[in-house]
């Protein structure tokens, strides 16, 4: 019996294992938008709908007051596979105010986002000018999963290992577009991302044409529309995402085990085990099963499970969703 158990738990511990962020990509890249800003509305959430691109955009509410239009674009973009997520509602240097206040700053933003825009789930923020202290990190992690600050990160060590304790998550570093930044340097970042497997974020501002006045480190459209392409056309390599899921990603592959419970005339049930909340963390995880001749259906409760090859012919790649009940792998 014990030997019994043994085997098997080697079986599940070995033969399958949680890829390290989506469809097995090398890295993570999010793009996101801080303060909601006219040229985002015109320029930024059409062209990342052209190309079928994600996005996140760290709003502002009393930017997003300024034009009648705002909410309805950030609706649009929300259904095309972005976030719009929380930047407060007045732009302050959160530690500067008192806690009632600070707290009301958080929120009250975040409670006009959800009520504005349905769909969003609002779980990430962006730290005002990157000012923080321990009182603003706990407060913003009580309804959020994640926050980005405007902390450079080291670009040649953008590694996995980016959040060892829950508020690391909190303190997620950049890299900043501005003018200075050339599209070679974007092609390198991306590289040290693919090369450390970690995660990338571009912290950009405002974007500007003929029509729209340049504001804080103003970025022509020509040049967003450029940098959007170089991404696109790294899709096979890095997973291009809003930043929320990349948070959701990294934190359910960590605390997820894949536990074999059942196996019978070749049919294996495995559990997804994880302590989080699936509602919040509802991302897609891809695992990876060393391939086998003989596996012949996936299935996550009764929703049949396409899988693929990777690309080097070792793995079986399949996505399960959390929360959605056991899957069995069919050898028959
Ligand atoms: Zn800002």
């Amino acid at each position: 019996m014990l030997v019994l158990l043994f085997s098997q738990q080697m079986l599940s511990a070995q033969e399958i294992v949680i890829a390290n962020w989506y469809n097995d990509k090398s890295g993570a890249v999010v793009m996101s938008f801080d303060d909601w800003l006219e040229g985002h509305e015109k320029i930024v959430v059409p062209e990342l709908i052209k190309r079928n691109l994600p996005a996140t955009f760290f709003v502002s509410i009393q930017n997003a007051k300024w034009r009648r239009t705002s909410y309805e674009v950030m609706r649009e973009a929300q259904a095309h596979g972005c976030e719009i997520a929380n930047h407060t509602m007045t732009h302050p240097s959160l530690p500067t105010l008192s806690h009632a206040a600070a707290k009301i700053e958080i929120d009250d933003a975040r409670q006009t986002i959800i009520d504005s825009v349905p769909s969003a789930q609002c779980l990430t923020f962006a730290y005002p000018m990157g000012t923080k202290n321990p009182e603003i990190i706990a407060m913003v992690q009580r309804q959020h999963i994640g926050a980005r600050s405007v902390a450079l990160i080291d670009e040649r060590n953008i590694t996995y290992d980016f959040a060892s304790d829950s508020s690391d998550y909190f303190k997620i570093g950049t890299v900043r577009v501005w003018h200075i930044v050339s599209l070679e340097k974007v092609v390198q970042w991306l590289d040290y991302t693919a090369k450390g497997g970690g995660l990338l974020t571009f912290m950009l501002h405002s974007v500007y044409n003929e029509n729209i006045e340049k504001g804080w480190d103003a970025m022509p459209q020509e040049y967003i529309c450029a940098m959007m392409d170089t991404l696109k056309s790294r899709q096979d390599i890095l997973w291009v995402c809003t930043f929320a899921a990349a948070m959701k990603y990294h934190q359910e592959k960590k605390q997820t085990e894949i536990k074999l419970i059942k196996e019978k005339k070749g049919v294996r049930t495995f559990a997804l085990q994880s302590p989080l909340d699936a509602t919040i963390y509802n991302q897609e995880l891809t695992l990876k099963m060393a391939k086998t001749a003989n596996t012949t259906k996936i299935k996550q409760g009764f929703r049949n499970v396409d899988f693929q090859y990777s690309a080097d012919g070792k793995w079986i790649l399949f996505n399960v969703l959390p929360g959605s009940g056991n899957f069995t792998i069919d050898s028959n």
